[in-house]
């Protein structure tokens, strides 16, 4: 076995490695986290770049075992902010010069919603000359949809795996059709082809998960070659089916480590795509988004949902901002940007260096 110094300075990484660099506690995580940091100085520079998030509807049909919004949650009040609210939130975003905005719901496909989602692109677009950078995560669709979206004025599109594991994937989803890996494997492939950023990610910590499975997620990663890559610990919600494992898994601390740990791995493996700062971490630990950002991500996005939805969009427990609104938000987020040494990429796409390649 190559020693740990060694083993940082790879360009390429086995399993095993992966393995090793994810177990890796004390003076060598540190080692890990000081080598991501410099990768990412030097391969994607020191910016921060914002994406402003909008949930703008937590109506769901999809009934994911881990998620607090699944469409059997009954306590849940569902809601769908209106079209005034969203563009509102988008030109806060335009005005305070954030690159773009990243638009976020439940998972829908009914004509009408996917109509609602391409008149709302178009607006944005409008709003804000051509200037503000659209991201979706509205879940799997038709490849036709996709091809709508894109031509309607958006060019990321975010979907999680969750996980790249088949058989694990399966024990955290219903056995239905709706809820298949193959299909959301087809839609990222889909994205690809009809021409976005794609970004996808896992969960991390969640019951049933082991190292090796992580590591395998981010061989995959590799794999499908993404732009970009946003992921965060597993967080319990007492209203879902999962919830019944929650003394099963690590403690949160631990996932909050591991999640770290992945990021900065993920920066050895693949320099040059955007890594996001998960919301997730901020809810384990006030600082745990600019303490990835101090290790290997450079993508943050903070929460412009209008406040009053924020409570019905709890995906996970402890979900942090609830209460706070766009402007609070922003002056929280430059001092603790500048805190954690970066810099903010102020009117700028930030796109994904690997997709410019
Ligand atoms: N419906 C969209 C996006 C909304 S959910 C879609 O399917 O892509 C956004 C992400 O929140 C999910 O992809 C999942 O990774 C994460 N999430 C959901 N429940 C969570 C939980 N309990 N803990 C941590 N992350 C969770």
């Amino acid at each position: 076995m190559k020693p740990f110094s060694e083993i940082l300075k790879n360009q390429e990484f086995t399993r095993a490695e992966l393995v090793q660099l994810l177990s890796s506690e004390g003076d060598e995580r540190q080692q890990l986290f000081q080598r991501a940091q410099t990768v990412k100085l030097e391969t994607v520079g020191n910016k921060v770049y914002f994406r402003g998030l909008v949930e703008f509807s937590n109506i769901c049909a999809k009934d994911c075992l881990y998620c607090g919004i699944r469409k059997s949650n009954e306590k849940v009040i569902r809601y769908e902010a209106t079209d005034d609210e969203i563009l509102e939130a988008c030109r806060f975003a335009w005005v305070n010069r954030f690159g773009s905005v990243v638009l976020q719901s439940g998972e829908l496909s009914s004509p009408a919603f996917v109509k609602r989602v391409d008149l709302l692109l178009r607006k944005i677009k409008e709003l804000s000359s051509g200037e503000l950078g659209i991201t979706l995560s509205c879940g799997e669709q038709t490849i036709e949809t996709y091809r709508q979206w894109r031509k309607s004025g958006a060019h990321r599109y975010l979907l999680r795996i969750e996980s790249s594991n088949p058989e694990l994937y399966r024990k955290i989803h219903p056995e239905n059709e709706f809820h298949r890996f193959d299909r959301r494997l087809q839609a990222l492939k889909d994205l690809k082809t009809t021409g976005y950023q794609v970004g996808t990610g896992v969960m991390i910590g969640f019951p049933f998960q082991t190292i090796d499975d992580l590591a395998d997620d981010l061989l995959f990663l590799k794999q499908i070659d993404v732009d970009m890559v946003g992921m965060g610990p597993y967080i319990e919600h007492e209203d879902t089916p999962l919830y019944e494992f929650r003394n099963r898994i690590k403690t949160k601390q631990e996932r909050f480590d591991l999640a770290l740990k992945m990021v900065a791995t993920l920066r050895l493996l693949m320099p040059d795509i955007n890594i996001a700062a998960a919301t997730a971490l901020q809810a384990i630990d006030p600082s745990g988004r600019e303490k990835a950002l101090t290790i290997g991500a450079n993508i943050l996005m903070p929460n412009l949902t209008p406040c009053d939805y924020r409570k019905e969009y709890q995906l996970y427990e402890d979900k942090p901002c609830l209460d706070e609104d766009a402007e609070l938000c922003r002056n929280c987020l430059e001092a603790r940007i500048e805190l954690a040494g970066c810099e903010i990429g102020y009117g700028e796409w930030g796109d994904s260096k690997h997709y410019l390649k």
